[in-house]
């Protein structure tokens, strides 16, 4: 997979760590401070339901080991969780440490100080039996949902095979998610685990077209959906062909590939969630002049996490509220400008524009991040799987479709959220299609 990658040196200059990792003894200290509650809030609040502070507890006593496996029995990512949890409303949020006063234990850092720990010294992930089983399953899309599903049989002793359309595997973790957060080469790192148990990885294959899907039920027994979501939304609005304009995605996937070069000038980005911020703070960290995020509505109707929100006023982004970008202006090669209304609230608490309220901002790149579209083409070709609102529809236990042969989890179910529910959903479909194998084929 390395060889895949020219990553710029530049890159890592520019995107460390956002949060340093613990030393060892800092580690402790910190580890300590854990109260070992009976009733774990932090662990009901982790959607893995990862044993918080048992895996701390064994941090407070020097086994590393003892804590990354842990923590990986209940979420074979645990790694990139640790750097892209939203933990401030995930586990750290639950802490009743937040009941005293005090700081809440830094779990996320704790997390990841104990799997650097276990990669360090060369841990591997366990097998959950020592049966090798005939059945072979396929996993469409290789991101989170699909990683955690084929580990979890892997380690149960089934055979699988992971598809990707791209050439590396990690989905949104490998490509979509700002360096600063989860590097490039440590989701690929993490992979490594996974490819170490025996799964098998098909990249560049793109599964499409009833011929594919027919292929794929004649050779696996059971197939799991893990494809993520599709393109961004688009714009629809004049001057949207450019090619400076370039979508959040694809942009924060060239940068992380090494094949953007140095940003220029003023950057506008579109839309407020966590992704429109990780492009935002790209582009200014590339070099970007200025970069302002423009939004229709206001600070409170903001998808972006607070934290998320609060970090990019620190890298010096501008927000500009109540503000709808309606064309984008340019000289023959460059955007010159963009074409701007205000917004307000009218009486029934609809946005709509400001009469006479048009205005220019300068701006040379547009980066749109307004939401991605579900896969509805390869959606719509698996066979009985019923889709509800563009998404699969499945019994929220098992994650089985109205296919029975069929299973799914991760963005294409939920509609997009964050990496670990993806690998709640992969882990939980990997089990029931263990057990379903296991019934079935005694
Ligand atoms: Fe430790 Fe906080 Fe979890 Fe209690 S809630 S076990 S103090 S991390």
């Amino acid at each position: 997979m390395q060889e895949l990658l020219q990553q710029k040196p530049e890159i890592a200059e520019k995107f460390g760590d956002l949060h340093p990792p613990f030393e060892a003894q800092a580690a402790v200290v910190e580890a300590n401070r854990c109260l070992n509650c009976f009733d774990a809030p932090c662990t009901s609040a982790c959607p893995t339901h990862i044993d918080v502070p048992k895996f701390i507890k064994r941090i407070a006593s020097g086994n590393l080991h003892g804590a990354a496996l842990g923590i990986l029995d209940a979420n074979v990512l645990g790694a990139s969780c640790a750097r892209v949890c939203p933990v401030d409303v995930l586990c750290e949020g639950a802490c009743v440490m937040h009941g005293f006063n005090e700081q809440p234990i830094d779990i996320g850092r704790l997390q990841r100080y104990a799997m650097e720990g276990f990669r360090a010294q060369g841990g591997k992930l366990p097998r959950k039996s020592d049966e090798n089983r005939s059945e072979k399953i396929a996993c469409i899309g290789a991101g989170p949902a699909s990683l955690a599903a084929a580990a979890e049989l892997q380690q149960r002793g089934f055979q699988v095979t992971v598809f990707d359309k791209r050439l590396l595997p990690g989905g949104l973790n490998t490509y979509g998610i700002a360096e600063y957060k989860l590097h490039l080469a440590d989701s690929l790192d993490e992979i490594e685990l996974i490819k170490e148990l025996g799964v098998e990885f098909r990249l560049g294959v793109e599964i499409f077209g009833e011929t594919s899907l027919a292929e794929l039920e004649a050779e696996f027994d059971m197939i799991f959906i893990g494809v993520g979501l599709g393109a961004m939304h688009r714009l629809s609005i004049p001057g949207e062909s450019h090619p400076g304009v370039i979508d959040a995605l694809q942009f924060i996937e060239d940068y992380k590939t090494g094949k953007t070069t140095p940003v220029e000038g003023n950057v506008v980005v579109v839309g407020a969630g966590n992704t429109a911020i990780d492009a935002a703070n790209a582009a200014k960290r590339l070099g970007a002049m200025s970069v302002s995020i423009l939004y229709r509505r206001t600070r409170d109707h903001i998808s972006a996490f607070d934290f998320e929100y609060r970090q990019a006023l620190q890298e010096g982004i501008h927000f500009l509220w109540l503000t709808e970008l309606m064309a984008i202006h340019s000289s023959a090669a460059e955007i010159t400008s963009v074409e701007c209304v205000r917004m307000e609230i009218d009486s029934d608490g609809l946005f709509k524009p400001v009469d006479g309220s048009t205005f220019h901002l300068e701006g040379n790149m547009v980066i749109p991040a307004i939401g991605q579209s579900p896969m509805l083409e390869l959606l719509a070709q698996c066979r009985d799987v019923q889709l509800e609102h563009g998404r699969v529809v499945v019994n929220r236990t098992t994650g089985q479709t109205t296919n029975p042969k069929y299973f799914a989890g991760g963005d294409c179910v939920n509609g997009g959220r964050e990496v670990v529910d993806a690998v709640a959903d992969g882990k939980r479909a990997g089990v029931a299609i263990a057990r379903l194998l296991e019934a079935i084929y005694v």
